[in-house]
Formats: structure tokens, sequence, C-alpha cells
């Protein structure tokens, strides 16, 4: 299964990236998550993506795309792969349409998180995020067993600079100004899944393992 997730700021696309990469048995790769490993370990990438990251822009599609080809040129893709926020504008998809094409590893499928703007901001606003294991809570509806603390690890919750909610206002306009065009482009060609990103979180990973087929 070589697969793309693709949806808006908070539509719960590492949550159920997770459950589906186990699902397919398949690598998990998030570009957030390598630039904020990065970020923590204090590499250079992790130094050139940061002032991006804080304001909710886009890292550089020069940085990104090298970032994406390095990490398809392990051999873990060889059974498939899902990736999980990339591409995220026009450029990024046709480098990508480039890789796979070279690799000859077409994808096939692209699945879409619907959820409307309201409840993004009332997800991202609340959500908490361990600095241990990066696995998020929620303040509200998510709660985790002892306030401020992973219930998986024990690590630190912490708001992500970019959670904040006049970043993730600026997320938004980015995300319909410069991914929604691709996720168009996907559906015109055929790949685009789309479910609902409301709901349980096990009903949703259902619900896309259905649609995926
Ligand atoms: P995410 O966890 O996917 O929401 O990503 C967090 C941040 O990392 C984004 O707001 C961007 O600053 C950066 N980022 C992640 N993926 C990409 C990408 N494909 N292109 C550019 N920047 C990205």
């Amino acid at each position: 299964m070589r697969l793309i997730l693709v949806g808006p700021p908070g539509a719960g696309k590492g949550t159920q990236a997770v459950h589906l990469a186990a699902h397919y048995k398949i690598p998990h790769i998030s570009t957030g998550d390598i630039f904020r490993a990065n970020l923590k370990n204090g590499t250079e990438l992790g130094k050139q993506a940061q002032s991006f990251m804080d304001r909710g822009e886009l890292v550089p599609d020069s940085v990104t795309n090298e970032m994406v080809r390095d990490r398809l040129g392990n051999t873990d893709v060889a059974n498939g792969f899902l990736l999980d926020g990339f591409p995220r504008n026009t450029n990024q998809a046709q480098v990508l349409d480039q890789i796979l094409a070279e690799k000859k590893m077409p994808l096939d499928a692209v699945l879409e998180l619907k959820i409307d703007n309201a409840e993004i901001v009332k997800r991202l606003s609340g959500r908490r995020t361990c600095r241990g294991c990066g696995v998020s809570s929620h303040v509200e509806f998510e709660k985790p067993k002892v306030a401020g603390v992973c219930d998986k690890c024990q690590g630190e919750l912490y708001q992500r600079e970019d959670d904040k909610e006049e970043v993730v206002t600026r997320r938004l306009v980015i995300y319909t100004e410069q991914t929604a065009p691709i996720v168009e482009f996907y559906k015109s060609i055929g790949l685009l899944k789309i479910i609902s990103a409301l709901g349980d979180v096990s009903e949703i990973t259902k619900k896309a393992i259905s649609a995926l087929g």
C-alpha cells in the first residue's frame, strides 16, 4: 500500500496514520515529525525549519523535497509507505511524482480526512503534545489521567507553538491556498478517497480501511 494522507491541520492525520501504518505494516512518514525530531536534536535541518514552523508557514520546498527524497531512499519503503503531511503544494506533488516514477512505485491512493474550520480551531487550540513520544492529547476531549503528563510515557505535555490560535488560522489559510488544489488534482486522476474526520478514532480507522479496500 502506497498511500498519502491529506487533510487540514487538526484533522487527526497523525493519529490515523499510526493506526493505518500498523494495519498495512508500512512505515509512517510524517514530514512534520521529521522536522520536530530535527528541532529537538538541534540539527542544521531543524534550525532551517524552526522559524517557518513557528509561524505556521511551509518550510521551503528545496529543504522539504530533499528530505523526502532521502527518506524514500530507505529500503523500508519497498512494501509501501504512508506519507503524512507531504505533499502540501503543487511543486511538492510534482517532485513526489518524479521520485515515485523513478522508483517505479506508483501511488495506490490518497485519503482525505474532511473536517470544517470551526472544529479544527477547537481541536488544535486544546491539543497538547508529549515532548517525549510526540503523542497528542486534548485538554477537553482526550484528557490525560494527570494534567500535563503523557499517559503513554509520562513525558511532559506542551502546546506546540503552531497550535496557538493565530498560527492555526495561518496554517488553515495555507492549506486552503496551497494544499487543497493538490487534493483536487488527485481527485481528477481517480486516486482520491474521502472520509469524515469526525467521530471516534477507531471508527475513523475502520472507515479509512474500508474506503481503501
Ligand atoms: P505537521 O505536523 O504536518 O502539521 O507539520 C508541522 C509543520 O512542519 C508545518 O506547519 C510546516 O511548517 C512544517 N511542514 C511539515 N510538512 C511540510 C511540508 N510538506 N512542506 C513544508 N513544510 C512542512
